[in-house]
């Protein structure tokens, strides 16, 4: 990029910054209103009135940004880049108004348009740049990052294209496509100064120079440019505003001169088409991977254009002295997504800017930190070496040489043992030899955690063992957390206010205090109140899946709720079967003790993963079934609502009675969607996995329905398990498959489920769907029995708000920031 000469020019009214404060803010709505927005008719359109109240807001987060960056250039700290290919942000305009505290201000200006704050708000489109819980905990960490006044910075991919959207047809998942920047994205701005140049493909040369120092050069590379667009992040009414810095790939202005003179100008012009693919799409695989060469090439382009930024930001204050850099820089890496990070680090420091590998080495593991999100098998990555060597030839001789570093220190530990070699190699051989990218993260890094208690256990005991082994200071457990701002400020305004009239609005910020409402559990008027607010959010909930689904669901009974990527480890099956059985019993008439209940499911299948699809099918054609069935509407109502995102879990979790949480013991790695309930006071029925353990210590064992295998016993349970046995032993497991074997939710799509009646039979089911089902349905019992006790329930509620208070991610970005990170205090 041209750089003018650095002259420096300040405009002196604008030394103090201008007035931007909320005196203002009316006639600045009004100003961005007609002039930058062109607009007249008042009533017009309110996406327009949401584009000039957000550039209103914009305008205060730049101006506070600026001076945030600042006072950071004051005194420099030790700064984190938090490095991860999803954000799952939603919305932003509440958000903002919340934490800049100008939610009166902006009520005020907003009625002179004749409409709502929450009416312009629908006109926002969610930023769903991820799939679910990963790319939520990233936009999580952000809000607390700044509202703790850390010098946090997300990096991460402007996907054109973000999580598709989800509609239901016949009741089949169908996928549109998400284009969500259609109608503009008026918070981000872009700093096309910043651009960074990505290297593909090409091939590697090595010269000696005259110290005889050995230098690799990638050369005939096809290059993409980064261009940078940053998004604004608040902190809670600190003043403090983060900075979320998103990458566009674009092509460069360079065309192959041959093809030029061949006379192929338009298919030369044509070529960009590549390079700007990169960041086209978000892969909508949750927790699975693929081995797709357009997601290499996306971690890739992230994970260099991130690193670039930041060297260049350094040698802009250090020049090529890079002796202090890793006392101020940490890299966060938010799963093994951008682990290529490690081996890129290396070639910069070593190819670019002249450090011999020791130096570099020293750097990397000093800098590099790892979170690992997932023991599922399928979801460890590995890249072939073969694309490696095609697509990033530099960094496969660097992973290389990394590896025969290690493995030395590996035979040093175990002398002579080859299978430790083998096992621990980031290469593993066979047929078609494999980068393992966690490996290659776990060695680079400083620090590697899990994200709940039992999912770090599990790692050091299991899945990465021999890297405990050898490391073990290197391994340490950061429980998730969800920011109490969007999950319970934001999204339950009403519950909110409760509760800051018993205890304070001190909370929001300091979310320990939520325990102090514990004192009104017992308290008749405080329940009343309690309850009454449920009760409107429970509305809220019925007049969305009125609208979305056509279903109508009461507020008198109890909403029993279940909304999360769909996945067999998750289990939404095993609700299904629960469904079943609640729909036997009230066509048996067994009914005397049957609490009335609404059942909701949602979430969004893989596009290629055929087993969820499915069970998205079977539970459609299940609520079909029951709710045109007379006998059922007293009892039971079902609804699946399309395309849960952020926005619908901020409709979701404040009317939720009853909190699904039933994953496969040792398959959730912590879960967050459980948090979000819990702090909007919905009790959970769960299994003895991922973080529901902490959340069922915190609240109390006796305020939790337990049910399910415990994680010490799954090794017999799996080596003896003969499902067919446990159906045949249990009559109503029996009946359940009986109904479902008849065909009778496929009355004309004949053999339609038969995947998922074997899967339940097969002794291999690693779901455990029929082993856990009579103790899930015992405590659904006692769910029912504790929900007709409407005062017991109320207290429940509380109590479980009440315990939430560690759930919050200020605490996890606390322990990652004095345990990880070392940040000063700020
Ligand atoms: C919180 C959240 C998740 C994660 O839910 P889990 O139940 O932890 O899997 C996924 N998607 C969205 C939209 C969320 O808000």
């Amino acid at each position: 990029m041209a750089q003018s000469e650095n002259k420096v020019c300040t405009v002196k009214s604008w030394q103090e910054g201008p007035l931007i404060d909320e005196s203002t803010l009316q006639e600045d709505l009004t100003r961005h209103f007609y002039y930058t927005l062109g607009r007249d008719m008042v009533g017009e359109s309110r996406l327009y009135l949401y584009h000039a109240l957000a550039l209103t807001i914009r305008d205060r987060l730049v101006a506070r940004c600026r001076t945030t960056r600042q006072q950071r250039q004051l005194s420099p700290t030790r700064q984190v880049a938090y490095l991860s290919l999803e954000f799952l942000m939603g919305r932003a305009l509440g958000n903002a108004v919340l934490n800049l505290d100008l939610e009166d201000n902006v009520r005020h200006a907003v009625q002179e348009y004749c409409t709502t704050l929450e009416e312009v708000a629908e006109a926002e489109h969610d930023a769903g740049l991820g799939n679910g819980g990963l790319g939520r905990l990233a936009a999580c960490f952000l809000d607390s990052c700044a509202t703790l006044g850390l010098p946090v910075i997300g990096y991460g991919i402007r996907y054109e294209y973000g999580m598709f959207n989800q509609s239901i047809e016949q009741g089949h998942q169908v996928e549109h496509p998400d284009n969500w920047l259609r109608e503009g994205h008026p918070w981000e701005i872009t700093a096309p100064e910043n651009t960074r140049r990505i290297k593909f493909f090409g091939h590697v040369e090595v010269y000696q120079d005259k110290h005889g120092r050995k230098h690799h050069q990638w050369v005939n590379t096809q290059d993409v440019l980064a261009v940078p667009y940053d998004v604004p992040v608040p902190g809670y009414k600190n003043e403090v505003v983060n900075t979320l810095r998103l990458w566009k790939s674009e092509a460069t202005d360079e065309f192959n001169l041959s093809e030029f003179n061949a006379g192929s100008y338009t298919e030369a012009v044509a070529r960009k088409n590549l390079a700007e693919q990169i960041t086209m799409v978000l892969y909508p695989n949750d927790s699975s991977e693929n081995g797709k060469e357009l997601r290499l090439r996306q971690q890739y382009f992230l994970s260099s254009a991130s690193l670039q930024d930041l060297l260049a930001n350094w040698v802009a204050g250090h020049g090529e002295d890079f002796s202090e850099f890793a006392q101020y820089n940490v890299f966060q890496l938010n799963d093994t997504h951008p682990s290529i990070a490690v081996a890129e680090l290396m070639r910069l420091l070593v190819d670019e800017h002249d450090l011999d590998w020791d130096a570099a080495w020293h750097i990397t593991t000093r800098t590099m930190a790892y979170t690992n999100h997932t023991l599922l098998p399928e979801a460890l990555e590995k890249w072939s070496v073969s694309l490696f060597s095609r697509l990033l030839p530099r960094l496969l001789e660097i992973i290389y040489e990394i590896n025969a570093r290690f493995l030395t220190e590996v035979a040093c530990q175990w002398p002579g043992d080859m299978q430790k070699q083998r096992s621990m190699s980031l290469i593993e051989e066979g047929a078609h030899p494999q980068v393992r990218m966690a490996y290659l993260a776990i060695v680079g890094s400083f620090s590697v955690n899990g994200v709940a208690a039992l999912h770090t256990e599990l790692l050091t005991g299991g899945l990465f063992n021999e890297f405990y082994q050898l490391w073990p200071h290197k391994f340490n457990n950061k429980t998730n957390g969800v920011t109490p701002r969007r999950w319970l400020a934001h999204c339950n305004p009403e519950l909110a206010k409760l509760i800051g009239s018993k205890i304070g609005d001190q909370w929001v910020a300091h979310f320990a205090d939520i325990e102090k409402i514990r004192r009104y559990y017992d308290d008749k008027a405080f329940q009343t109140q309690w309850l009454s607010v449920k009760q409107h959010n429970k509305q809220k909930l019925v007049d969305l899946v009125k609208e979305a689904c056509g279903v109508e669901f009461d507020v008198a009974m109890m909403f029993d709720v279940q909304v999360k990527r769909i996945h067999e480890y998750k289990r939404q099956l095993l609700n299904i079967l629960h469904v079943i059985y609640l729909y036997e019993r009230i066509r048996k008439g067994d009914t005397a003790n049957l609490t009335p209940r609404c059942v909701l499911l949602g979430g969004k299948a893989a596009p290629g993963y055929f087993m969820a699809k499915l069970i998205i099918k079977l539970f459609n054609n299940v609520a079909e079934a029951i709710n045109n069935d007379p006998l059922a509407k007293p009892y039971l109502r079902v609804a699946f609502l399309p395309n849960y995102n952020v926005s619908a879990m901020e409709v979701i979790c404040p009317a939720t009675d009853l909190s699904e949480q039933i994953s496969t013991t040792g398959k959730e790695a912590s879960g967050t969607g459980n948090m979000k309930f819990m702090m909007n006071g919905a009790v959970t029925i769960g299994t003895l996995d991922g973080a529901n353990i902490e959340i069922r210590d915190a609240v109390g064992v006796e305020n939790f329905f337990l049910f399910g295998a415990k994680s010490d016993e799954l090794a017999a349970i799996r080596s003896t398990y003969n499902p067919n046995q446990i159906i045949q032993s249990n009559p109503a497991l029996q009946e359940v498959m009986e109904l479902l074997e008849s065909g009778h939710f496929n009355l004309f799509e004949p053999g339609l489920f038969q995947p998922i009646i074997d899967s339940i039979r097969d002794p291999h089911d690693q779901w455990l769907v029929a082993y856990d089902f009579e103790s899930y349905i015992e405590a659904q019992q006692k769910v029912e029995l504790a929900y007709q006790d409407k005062e017991y329930w109320t207290r429940l509620s509380i109590l479980n708000t009440a315990a939430s208070g560690e759930f919050s991610s200020d605490r996890t970005i606390l322990q990652y920031s004095q345990e990880i990170w070392q940040l000063a205090q700020q």
